[in-house]
């Protein structure tokens, strides 16, 4: 199978040669049509599989095919504030990860109008990335913890995000992070699990994210082993 077989926008397709993929990953072939459908997916892909590339390609194409309408503009609050409204969040557990997922983003919205912004813990770059946030965010890349502090002080709104991706989901729950998933998720008017396109990758699959799974994705979501 190749990649011109899953109707990609054109400059997508550019954008994948450009990065030097040749192929689909196995991942890759079943999530990209899965999610480019409108169906919600679990995938137990390890890291090396490609599964950034998986959920990152049908998310670029998606809000490129959705057009500029579908987008919700920046508001201004009171206090002059500016509150932006990402199309689609990726949660990562770590910063590291966050960067490569960011990376991964750029690659293939090279040259489209599609935009990504990083948002990880650190004192150090936090003015940075509040400052680059606003400079647009179609797909906002983010730890929870970091998120939540940008989201409290009114800065981002997810009622416009209908992509939502949880890369590496037992890790974030390790790492004590379920509280704080729940409460971007659940308690932040993203629109419900019926209005939006979900997307869960995990290692592993034990009763905890089978439980997440069951609360976030559409009952028809793609199981990938
Ligand atoms: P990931 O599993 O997403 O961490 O990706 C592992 C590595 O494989 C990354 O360096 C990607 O750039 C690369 N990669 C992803 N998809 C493909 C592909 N279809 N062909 C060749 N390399 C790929």
């Amino acid at each position: 199978s190749l990649f011109s077989d899953l109707s990609l926008h054109e400059w997508i397709e550019e954008n994948i040669k450009r990065a030097g993929y040749d192929r689909p990953t196995p991942v890759q072939k079943y999530s990209i049509p899965a999610l480019q459908g409108g169906r919600d997916l679990m995938s137990c892909a390890q890291t090396g599989s490609g599964k950034t590339a998986a959920f990152l390609v049908p998310l670029v194409n998606s809000i490129l095919q959705d057009g500029p309408d579908a987008v919700l503009r920046p508001t201004t609050g009171s206090g002059g504030r500016k509150k932006l409204y990402p199309s689609a969040l990726v949660l990562s557990p770590t910063r590291e990860l966050s960067l490569q997922i960011f990376n991964e983003s750029r690659k293939f919205a090279y040259r489209t109008p599609i935009t990504s912004a990083l948002l990880y813990g650190g004192r150090e770059n936090y003015r940075d990335q509040i400052h680059k946030l606003r400079l647009g965010c179609h797909i906002l890349i983010a730890t929870p913890g970091r998120l939540i502090d940008v989201m409290d002080q009114g800065l981002i709104g997810l009622e416009g995000c209908r992509y939502l991706v949880l890369d590496e989901a037992d890790r974030m729950l390790d790492m004590g992070f379920e509280p704080q998933i729940r409460e971007i998720v659940e308690l932040n008017r993203m629109p419900p699990k019926e209005e939006r396109v979900t997307a869960m990758f995990s290692a592993t699959f034990p009763k905890e994210i089978q439980l997440l799974a069951q609360d976030f994705l559409k009952p028809n979501y793609v199981f990938l082993a």
